[in-house]
């Protein structure tokens, strides 16, 4: 801008100067021109005086720097002239000014010089005996001029430049130096033209509509964010060349990618070749929904083309962890297939039994213990059903109970009550210790997972031993454990003794009565109340399930 302003100004004084001079030059010219004129009538008129009165002697007088006179006959031939030989001189009787002076006493006319840089002044007057004195002087023209005053006028022009220049540079300056200060964070709080003030003006106003919309963008994206990131699902939008636009961070954990502040292809997010083909077949405009293996995960992967004007202009993809559902699944096959396993050995019993009685192989007398056995193996049954029932409740999460203050001491003396009969058959002494902590729970669950834990700590236990149940109020929990001295889990067993249907030594455990699932109803029994259970265990010493309850 300085530039244009500075160019601008130079131009202007160059224009100026340029046509000022000329101007000038134009007025003396034609000024000088007019006095010259004068000049020269003056001259011939005195001069005419002396002619008449003395004849052609009049002109010895002449000073050496007189003007150029010319004095004519009649006829037109040149019988004086002060600057030429009179005899060498052609005819004047057509020239212009003599001809003029013959017809009307006086004439006038200018001619170019030969050089072209002149013209000469001629004034004739008709003398009384009819004869023409003429005097004539020489000027410069324009150009002439020009040319005569091109040295100082060069100077002159340079000088008027270099300060049109340094005016317009400091002009220039000044009108710059205030837009550049200019505070456009404030546009309004600048006082600087009052032209500029409608830009300003606007300024401000586009600012404000600005800082409108990027807040707008930033609340979207904030929001999107948001809901993106507290998903479960991962979530990645990407361009028709494979670059991500936009991801959250559980599709970094299926991808197996790490965060990357950088653009960057979804191809180097994950490069397994099945997951490269998704991509390639949702870009290609194609809807994509299939199962997919990331590392130890097991996803769905649905993606869904975008289009613009017909043409793909990039895809989102949805990947849903399927892993736990797949597990449950799986978990759900193999406890259908275990539990028709285990309901067929009793049902086999009792058909077997029964088939005997009926095929009347068994004596009067042994009817009895044929009827015991099918009893026995019915209860079995029931138990097992029982127990399916409860874990397929809890299973659910679908309980009907509904919470309530218990006093744990007095729960934990009703289920050891409960205990007494199968304790003192087994040979097994019951001791309950702690206070008597209140709490609200869902005791009909408790009393569930205290009744399993009490009935393993007897069947597992030595006759003689003792089976301890111990209240303990720690920080901010409740601690129940079950203590029992008998036969103790194998260290490798501990853990997976919590699995449905998974017994230690199985025949024993069915020897007892046991169905494998009382300490799957326990852990999904914690899990109901938000407690935790944890086993401390020595072979052939004793065991110790404690039930860990939250503060409520
Ligand atoms: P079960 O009906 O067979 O007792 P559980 O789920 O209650 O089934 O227990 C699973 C297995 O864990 C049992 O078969 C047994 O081997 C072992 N177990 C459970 N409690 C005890 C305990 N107190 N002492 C020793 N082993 C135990």
């Amino acid at each position: 801008m300085t530039k244009r302003i500075l160019r601008s100004i130079l131009l202007v004084a160059v224009l100026v100067l340029a046509a000022s001079t000329g101007a000038t030059l134009g007025i003396l010219y034609y000024h000088f021109g007019g006095q010259l004129e004068e000049e020269l009538r003056r001259e011939a008129s005195y001069l005419s005086v002396s002619v008449e009165k003395e004849g052609i002697e009049a002109f010895d007088d002449l000073p050496a720097d007189a003007e150029r006179v010319t004095y004519i006959d009649t006829d037109g031939t040149v019988l004086f002239d002060n600057r030429a030989d009179e005899n060498g001189m052609e005819n004047h009787g057509d020239r212009e000014e003599v001809k003029e002076a013959l017809e009307q006493g006086s004439g006038r006319a200018v001619r170019n010089s030969d050089t072209l840089s002149q013209r000469t002044l001629y004034y004739a007057l008709r003398l009384s005996d009819g004869k023409v004195l003429r005097v004539s002087s020489t000027q410069y023209n324009i150009p002439g001029l020009l040319g005569g005053m091109i040295q100082p006028l060069l100077i002159i022009l340079i000088l008027m430049a270099a300060l049109s220049a340094w005016i317009a540079y400091r002009v220039s300056r000044g009108i710059v130096e205030p837009i550049n200060q200019l505070d456009l964070d404030h546009p309004e709080d600048n006082q600087v033209y009052d032209e500029i003030a409608p830009l300003l003006t606007k300024i401000n106003r586009q600012q404000k509509q600005i800082r409108r919309e990027i807040a707008d963008a930033k609340r979207q994206q904030e929001e999107f964010s948001i809901i993106t990131e507290n998903m479960e699902e991962g979530f990645v939008i990407l361009d028709v060349h494979t670059e991500v636009l936009s991801y959250n961070s559980s599709a970094l954990k299926l991808l197996g990618a790490e965060e990357s502040r950088e653009r960057r292809s979804i191809l180097a997010m994950n490069r397994s070749q099945e997951f490269q083909r998704i991509v390639e077949q949702v870009l290609s405009g194609r809807h994509v929904i299939t199962m997919l293996e990331l590392g130890d995960r097991s996803c769905q992967i649905a993606a869904n083309p975008v289009f613009h004007d017909n043409e793909v202009s990039g895809a989102v993809l949805l990947i849903l962890d399927m892993t736990e559902r797949m597990k449950g699944e799986q978990m759900r096959r193999e406890f259908t297939a275990n539990v028709s396993h285990e309901l067929k050995t009793p049902l086999t019993s009792i058909s077997g039994f029964a088939e005997i009685i009926s095929d009347g192989f068994v004596k009067p007398e042994d009817t009895r213990k044929f009827a015991g056995r099918i009893f026995k193996e019915a209860q079995r049954l029931i138990t097992l059903v029982n127990d399916v029932i409860k874990i397929s409740q809890l299973d659910e999460g679908k309980l009907p109970y509904e919470r309530e203050e218990t006093d744990l001491y007095e729960l934990c003396r009703e289920i050891l009550r409960r205990m007494e009969e199968r304790a003192s058959a087994a040979g097994v002494h019951l001791y309950l210790k702690g206070p008597h902590k209140k709490i609200t729970t869902v005791q009909t669950i408790l009393d569930e997972v205290l009744n399993n834990l009490c009935d393993n700590g007897i069947k597992y236990n030595k006759k003689g031993g003792n089976l301890t149940v111990t209240i303990e109020e720690g920080e901010g929990e409740t601690r129940i454990s079950v203590e029992d001295q008998g036969i103790g889990i194998p260290a490798e067993d501990q853990k997976r003794v919590f699995e449905r249907f998974y017994r230690v030594d199985k025949s024993h455990s069915k020897a007892i009565g046991g169905t494998g699932l009382g300490l799957s109803i326990v852990k999904h029994g914690a899990m109901y109340l938000g407690a935790e259970v944890k086993v401390e265990s020595t072979l052939g010493k004793g065991s110790t399930f404690t039930l860990v309850l939250p503060e409520q």
